[in-house]
């Protein structure tokens, strides 16, 4: 990893353009306070995805609100002013707490998991949120919920923020000078959902790693599975597509944070179909940026349409032959 910074550091301070003149964002994931350092080495613009389950996961019991706001505090500091969107617990799934009461789920992935739990819980919710908005302590909070399936748990969970804002501000703490609420769109059905969601909610970000497990009803722990089914696959290029478009209709800002936006040829295929903000681990940034600003997006996403129209189902093989045609 340190290599690869060190060999990308000359792009480190050039935008993401690319030679159609679009300028993509990069920004990082993290989960610890030992990740914080790379968003200056990196260059990434921000943190697009803190995963704060990690905290949970290496404790034996539920973190105190104080300790939680304190390390919260200490990631917005260590970002001195670049915007760091905090995603909410997600947890079930792959990500179990030793201390929860195991829950005999026949399919984990698709069970009481993230949001769920939250919404279920929301003792705990509402002290992570608490924690969030006194270590923003009046600087700009941005917060994401993680595996919104439909428009209702994201109405209530944004309900919960603005009543312990309300809160927070009747037992005068500072409250945050801006406040962002977004969600993961991780599930098809999201993608679907009213227009008054697209509307409502500050941003949108795929967490692409659950969206095409679910799109692809492939389990992403499986590995047999799992490889069948191509990032670059029209199909899923195209969904993505669909979902850039509709944001677009209402102005809302997507991103995308899941594991192939740090892959070059597959950050590529997502720029070309619209999204203008990728978030990945630090590593990645100097190899896509530098693949970035060597292509045209209308280029590619001829080279996407045209490998579809000859009935390829994955469009990699024609991608890769483009970027090899770009001396890339
Ligand atoms: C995703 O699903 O793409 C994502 C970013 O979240 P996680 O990998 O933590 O489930
Ligand atoms: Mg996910």
């Amino acid at each position: 990893q340190a290599e690869a910074l060190k060999r990308y550091a000359g792009l480190r301070d050039l935008p993401a353009e690319t030679l159609c003149g679009r300028r993509i964002g990069l920004h990082m994931n993290a989960g610890l306070m030992a990740d914080l350092p790379s968003l200056t080495s990196s260059g990434a613009e921000g943190v697009g995805l803190f995963r704060t389950e990690l905290q949970f996961l290496i404790r034996n019991k539920v973190p105190r609100r104080g300790e939680l706001a304190s390390l919260y505090a200490r990631v917005m500091d260590a970002a001195r002013g670049k915007r760091v969107v905090f995603r909410t617990l997600d947890i079930g799934s792959d990500k179990v707490l030793p201390y929860m009461k195991p829950q005999d789920e026949p399919n984990p992935a698709m069970g009481w998991r993230a949001i769920r739990v939250g919404l279920d819980k929301r003792g705990v919710m509402r002290m992570q949120l608490q924690a969030l908005i006194r270590a923003a302590a009046g600087r700009p909070l941005t917060i994401m919920f993680p595996f919104v399936a439909q428009f209702e748990e994201f109405r209530e969970a944004r309900a919960i923020f603005d009543d312990v804002l309300e809160n927070e501000r009747k037992l005068h703490h500072t409250v945050p000078s801006r406040v962002e609420i977004g969600a993961m769109l991780e599930t098809p059905s999201l993608a679907f959902a009213p227009d008054r969601f697209f509307e409502e909610t500050d941003f949108l970000s795929i967490g692409g790693n659950d969206l095409k497990q679910f799109f692809f009803a492939a389990d992403r722990e499986n590995e047999r599975v799992r490889r069948r089914y191509d990032t670059l696959n029209y199909s899923f290029l195209s969904f993505i597509r669909q979902i850039v478009e509709r944001c677009e209709t209402f102005g809302t800002p997507i991103s995308f944070c899941g594991e192939d936006a740090g892959r070059p040829l597959e950050a590529v295929a997502l720029a070309a179909m619209g999204v203008r903000t990728l978030s990945m681990r630090p590593a990645s940034i100097g190899p896509v940026k530098s693949v970035l600003r060597r292509l045209d997006l209308d280029e590619v996403r001829k080279v996407i349409e045209d490998a579809a129209a000859q009935g390829a189902q994955s469009v990699r093989a024609d991608l890769a032959a483009h970027l090899g045609r770009s001396g890339i």
